[in-house]
């Protein structure tokens, strides 16, 4: 089989790291970010395009990792410009169902291929190549993929059809969304209680409540500074994802209204586990 030329789109605390991994393995890669500064240290190794249209004419694979729907529509605009049939678009980024079938289904009339291929798993395994990978979409292109998908994750989950893949990831940060409330609480109510952090994130991390999102994130808590790995307002954005296509428990209420008004009150740009600073007002 002819090599394919992979191209990547959207270069942020994700996408970055996800390239570097393609670049590492030598894959012919190109890419593309909105503010071009994130892509200068791919011009030594790969090619760094300004126009979308440029990039997806002269690659294979697509790759996509961007904020949510307002930007994927955006870039896919700028995609569907070109004549992309045969391409295969691989889109990794956290949107809605909704979104994630107008893409497909855009990408298909022009006898393109697409798999929703959305990630668990934060910067630090985005920069190991150790994402889990949810895939939705038809075996043949999710094979196609594969070599490729193999170096950004230790496991890609084949899910089902195209949307499954979103479904799978909606559900998963569910949970975690609810994982980072109760932890932020938990540590604040140790504070109270007269208990040193570092103890208590270590008696967390050391016993059944612990986990990769608890230990992950208790430099933070210990060093309480914040610089974002999975901003907040990116965990807002999933639980009303999750809302709206369903997640209709106890909950799901609780928790939508703790993380808008933490973003209300500015803390959005923060990490996600910044909601302590919030709780703690
Ligand atoms: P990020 O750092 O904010 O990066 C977002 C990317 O989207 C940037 O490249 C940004 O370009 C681009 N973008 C935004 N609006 C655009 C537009 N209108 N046109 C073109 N490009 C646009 O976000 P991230 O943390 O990498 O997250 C990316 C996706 O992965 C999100 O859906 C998130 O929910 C999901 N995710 C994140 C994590 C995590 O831990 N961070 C983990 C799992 C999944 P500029 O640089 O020009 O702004």
């Amino acid at each position: 089989m002819d090599t394919e030329k992979i191209g990547f789109i959207g270069l942020g605390n994700m996408g970055h790291p996800m390239s570097k991994n393609l670049e590492k393995a030598g894959f012919p890669l190109s890419v593309y970010n909105r503010s071009s500064k994130k892509a200068e240290d791919f011009k030594e190794k790969s090619t760094v395009y300004t126009q979308i249209p440029e990039l997806v004419q002269n690659n294979s694979i697509i790759f996509t990792m961007l904020t949510d729907d307002r930007a994927a529509k955006a870039v896919y605009e700028e995609i569907l410009k070109s004549d992309i049939s045969g391409k295969l678009f691989i889109d990794m980024s956290t949107i809605s169902p909704q979104a994630t079938a107008e893409l497909n289904g855009a990408v298909r009339i022009k006898e393109a291929s697409f798999i929703d291929a959305p990630v668990a798993g934060s910067t630090a395994p985005a920069a190991e190549g150790t994402l889990i990978i949810m895939a939705g979409g038809e075996e043949k292109d999710l094979q196609r993929a594969m070599p490729y998908l193999e170096k950004l994750g230790k496991a890609v989950k084949h899910l089902g059809e195209n949307g499954k893949g979103i479904a799978g990831k909606l559900s998963v940060n569910y949970f975690l969304s609810a994982i980072y409330q109760g932890l932020a609480e938990t540590v604040l109510f140790a504070d109270k209680l007269g208990i040193d952090r570092t103890s208590m994130l270590e008696i967390i991390n050391e016993s059944a409540s612990g986990s990769g999102a608890t230990r992950v994130k208790t430099p933070m808590l210990i060093n309480n500074k914040y610089d974002p790995a999975f901003a907040l307002d990116l965990m807002l954005k999933d639980i009303l994802l999750a809302q709206n296509a369903g997640a209709d428990f106890p909950l799901s209420k609780v928790l939508s209204e703790t993380y808008q008004s933490a973003h209300n009150e500015g803390f959005g740009e923060d990490d996600v586990i910044g909601i302590i600073n919030y709780l703690k007002k």
